[in-house]
């Protein structure tokens, strides 16, 4: 199966779909038009660049190949997470203390700019602070103190549980070691970006769905275009994330060995007692442990159990996934071993070889935003933000990003594949020790 047709089977059983009520589709573009700047893809990426720049008056049109938040962004598992997937190291090494202190500000900046969000636009998705990082064997439990300490050093307070300690952070006989800290937290994404859409929207924002963007005529005039129409603009913003090659292999072939989409997997329990709940994750949080191949959890609003893990590194989606993950969520937590399991889904993420996020720009008009690596909750907001202030003129803080090299996965498309999961073989033999 392709990667769009195993994307879109894994979005045909989503908590978060059957939890709202979509307003009626955009349209398809069936046009020409003339605007400011065209965005590729109606995520978190392309919906915060789009509301940016039309907030600093830019017209925009915003052009999605298939509906608003139906990629990464509409399904993950709503963790808005400080810092990056990669730490801080390539920062350091590569730009130096300084802007690597930058970067890491403007990762505590994005998940401000949520709240600031869903305050100034008044969008209703189920946010919560607090978060919970969980080590499962003493080795893990020594890199998770030494991750926490980072935190600290960075003014980031954290509480740590151990031993008969942990209950108070989370009760699981599967954890050695607990710490919360309270800037992450977490959100019903799908409910976020369809707020971004109307925040956008509102502003002026032009968006159609089933609208994929087949080719790419770059040049101080742009013209994107679909199936039936077109958009000339003097900038562009390609938000399309690991689909962004599959609906238009045209249109950014550079950028797409840079990223490798590996697929994680979410099932969504029946609702549970809201005592039990408090009992297993006391105060809320999200959770997630520092294997390399990690679980990450959460309760919904309505009191169920989303529960993320396990990996494909082939773009197949993995057999038997719904047994499989339950039977690992009933090892964290042993109560819930027999509760019915409503949902099972999962997507795409964008992987980068160091785990950095990838923004820049091809020529000077096209900018591109990918490679968030599994923390793209909060990431991407800013990284739109950066996009129009560049766009406006203020380069500043997107160049510290775009200053980052990035590496290709070695093999070309057909061969990336096989060659990280070999590499990945090693990382999942190195968890269970
Ligand atoms: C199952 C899962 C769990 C995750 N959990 C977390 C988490 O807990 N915390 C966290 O921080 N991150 C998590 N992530 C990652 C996070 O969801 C992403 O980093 C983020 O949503 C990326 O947003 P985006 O806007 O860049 O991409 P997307 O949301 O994927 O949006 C890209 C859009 O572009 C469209 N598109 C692609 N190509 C074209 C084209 N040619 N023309 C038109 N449109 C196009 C697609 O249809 C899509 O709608 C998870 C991801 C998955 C899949």
């Amino acid at each position: 199966m392709s990667l769009i047709g195993s994307d879109t089977q894994l979005n045909q059983k989503s908590y978060y779909e059957a939890s709202v009520q979509r307003p009626a589709a955009c349209p398809a573009l069936s046009e020409s038009l003339t605007v400011d700047v065209v965005v590729v893809g109606a995520g978190f990426s392309g919906l915060s660049a789009a509301l940016e720049l039309a907030q600093r008056g830019l017209s925009v049109v915003v052009l999605e190949a298939d509906r608003i938040g139906s990629g990464a962004s509409g399904r993950n598992g709503g963790q808005a997470i400080v810092g990056f997937a990669s730490g801080q190291d390539p920062f350091e090494e590569q730009l130096g203390a300084a802007d690597a202190q930058r970067a890491w500000d403007m990762s505590l900046e994005a998940i401000d700019l949520i709240d600031a969000r869903i305050a100034q636009h008044g969008i209703d998705c189920d946010r919560v602070d607090g978060y919970v990082y969980v080590a499962d064997s003493a080795r893990k439990q020594r890199a998770l103190r030494e991750e926490m300490d980072g935190l600290q050093r960075r003014g980031i307070p954290v509480d740590w549980a151990e031993g008969a300690d942990l209950p108070r952070l989370i009760n699981s006989p599967r954890y050695v070691a607990a710490a919360r800290e309270q800037r992450s937290g977490h959100l019903h994404p799908l409910k976020y970006a369809l707020g971004l859409a109307r925040a956008a929207q509102a502003a002026g924002v032009r968006i159609f769905e089933h609208s994929p963007v087949t080719a790419l005529q770059r040049g101080a005039t742009l013209v994107a275009s679909t199936a039936q129409g077109q958009v000339k603009a003097r900038f562009g913003v390609l938000a399309g994330n690991c689909m962004l090659p599959e609906h238009g292999p045209a249109v950014a072939p550079e950028i797409a060995p840079r990223i490798m989409p590996v697929g994680t997997y979410i099932v969504g329990t029946a609702p549970l007692d809201p005592e039990l709940c408090a009992r297993l994750i006391p105060r809320n949080a999200a959770v997630c442990d520092n294997n390399f191949v990690l679980d990450y959890f959460r309760f919904s609003a309505d009191h169920r159990l989303l529960f993320g893990g396990r990996v494909s590194y082939t773009t197949r989606t993995p057999a038997n996934l719904s047994a499989v993950m339950a039977q690992r969520m009933g090892e964290v937590f042993p109560a819930l071993t027999r509760t019915p399991i409503d949902f099972v889904w999962g997507g795409f993420v964008d992987i980068s070889m160091n785990r950095a996020p990838d923004f820049g720009r091809l020529g000077d008009n096209v900018y591109y935003l990918q490679g968030f690596s599994g923390h793209g909750v909060a990431l991407t907001g800013l990284a739109g933000q950066l996009v129009a202030e560049a766009v406006a003129g203020q380069a500043g803080r997107f160049d510290v990003f775009a200053r980052l090299q990035h590496r290709r996965f070695p093999g070309g498309p057909l061969l990336r594949t096989p060659s990280l999961a070999l590499g990945m073989l090693w990382h999942r033999l190195r968890d269970v020790l």
